[in-house]
């Protein structure tokens, strides 16, 4: 049967979370023969297609997958380019919408990152997302021509937020805004708030690759393997313990042409792939929406200015794979 990529990637992430769960209990109770009841509670594990990808959600507690499901179903309806009438697809459309406490929140944090990353990070990118066919999946290399004209309706300063009733308005018709690279991280967040309100205090949640790690599991971190992007083999292991961890690379959606690697991160600088010599990269932080944000920006920019961007916020790990 053939997966796309990001399926792909999800059932490897899958199966090594499962192997990590199944290794770590195996080992915790061949070490504490006398448990107790707690100690062996069952890890409840569900999965669902949300905003174009797997979700998985693993924890002691029955309930929290439909918890976590519900909240991101929410977002998804609120945030997705691809529902028509979403509050993104109307502002695309209409240039000018008042929007839900939501998703002006979403759009002040983007706005935050294209400023702290120099334009590396910026949802304005979408008719470019269009220009090179990522969002049809029909890809192809424009003229300069084309580009050049597409980076007029390109920058964060260009998308105008109104605070006192969360309007928001795009300066040139013609603009528009993806929230690809930030909403699963948001979701997650909203995820997570969701589960604590109901006393939820232990959950992994994967969705699609970026993972969540509520609390921990039975005392201990959670351990989430790291794979090689590029070939079938795992490159280490990260306990996580309240944190989440986004990887951005090239090696999901990309397409070739005359030999040469077009990945489907942009810089909105250029108007071109990013091409700053890095695989992928991963971003560790306390929570999602930045380690989603700041792994797309830090793919854009490479390793040294990317590093630098990291330092600016506090407690953010960045790994780079070779
Ligand atoms: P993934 O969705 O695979 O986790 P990212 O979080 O890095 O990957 O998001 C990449 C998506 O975000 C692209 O498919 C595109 O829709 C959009 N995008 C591309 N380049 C940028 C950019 N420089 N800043 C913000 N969004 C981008
Ligand atoms: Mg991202």
């Amino acid at each position: 049967m053939a997966f796309s990529p990001k399926v792909r990637k999800y059932l490897v992430i899958l199966l090594i979370i499962g192997w990590a769960l199944t290794l770590s209990y195996s080992a915790y109770r061949f070490k504490n023969p006398k448990l107790t009841r707690q100690e062996t509670a069952q890890f409840y594990r569900n999965n669902r297609l949300l905003m174009g990808t797997f979700w998985e959600v693993v924890s002691p507690h029955k309930e929290a997958s439909l918890i976590v499901f519900t909240e991101v179903e929410r977002i998804e309806r609120l945030l997705s380019k691809y529902i028509q009438d979403s509050e993104i697809s109307q502002l695309n459309r209409s240039g000018k919408l008042k929007v839900s406490p939501d998703t002006f929140y979403i759009l002040q944090k983007s706005k935050e990152f294209s400023q702290l990353s120099q334009g590396a990070f910026d949802i304005s990118v979408a008719p470019l997302v269009d220009l090179w066919g990522f969002t049809t999946q029909e890809h192809n290399v424009p003229s300069i021509s084309l580009i050049n004209s597409t980076l007029k309706l390109v920058g964060s300063d260009k998308i105008i937020l109104h605070e006192k009733d969360n309007v928001v308005e795009f300066k040139f018709p013609g603009m528009k805004i993806d929230l690809v690279a930030i909403a699963k991280g948001f979701a997650l967040d909203c995820a997570v708030r969701a589960l604590k309100k109901r006393k939820i205090n232990s959950c992994l949640i994967n969705a699609g690759g970026q993972i969540y790690a509520l609390g921990d599991r039975s005392g201990k971190p959670w351990k989430i393997a790291i794979q090689n992007p590029r070939k079938p083999e795992i490159t280490g292991i990260l306990e996580l313990k309240d944190a989440s961890v986004s990887t951005s690379g090239d090696y999901e959606q990309f397409f070739l042409k005359d030999g040469k690697r077009y990945c489907h991160i942009l810089n909105p600088v250029t108007g071109y792939p990013a091409d700053s010599g890095i695989t992928s990269v991963s971003v560790i932080a306390n929570d999602a929406l930045t380690a989603d944000a700041l792994s797309t920006a830090i793919f854009v920019l490479g390793k040294t200015k990317g590093r630098e961007l990291a330092t600016k916020l506090s407690n953010i790990k960045v790994k780079f794979s070779q």
